[in-house]
């Protein structure tokens, strides 16, 4: 899923032009993408100048931080070893669930081809 990383948009406004679901809009001179509207067509990659419209898989590592920060807040409620071992066993549960759901998504969008 497309980002537009503000920091390389000049907001010449090419991809909000293209954009055919009309995803895209200027906010304080850069271009930035409603997801909800965004089709993932892929156009805004193809033809930003400047390279400003980005892959989410560069994202990955700042999302796994993100659920390492929100696991480390969750086990502060937890005093005991005991506690938090059991926490850390439940949440590791969570993670898995979402790779299964992800695993079988990816199975039945095989079969849509
Ligand atoms: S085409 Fe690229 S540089 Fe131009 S507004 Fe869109 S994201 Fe910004
Ligand atoms: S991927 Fe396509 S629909 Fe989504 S913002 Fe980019 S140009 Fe628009």
């Amino acid at each position: 899923m497309p980002w537009i990383d503000a920091n390389l948009c000049d907001g010449c406004g090419i991809c909000i032009e293209e954009c055919p679901s009309g995803a895209i809009t200027m906010v304080d001179e850069n271009a930035q993408i409603d997801m909800d509207i965004c089709i993932r067509c892929g156009t805004c990659h193809k033809i930003c100048p400047q390279n400003a419209a980005r892959h989410d898989s560069e994202k990955i590592p700042e999302e796994v931080e993100n659920n390492i920060k929100w696991v480390k807040e969750l086990l502060t409620n937890y005093e005991t070893e005991k506690e938090r071992r059991g926490f850390l066993k439940r949440i590791k549960r969570h993670f898995l669930r979402e790779i299964k759901v992800n695993e079988k998504t990816l199975e039945k969008i095989e079969a849509l081809i």
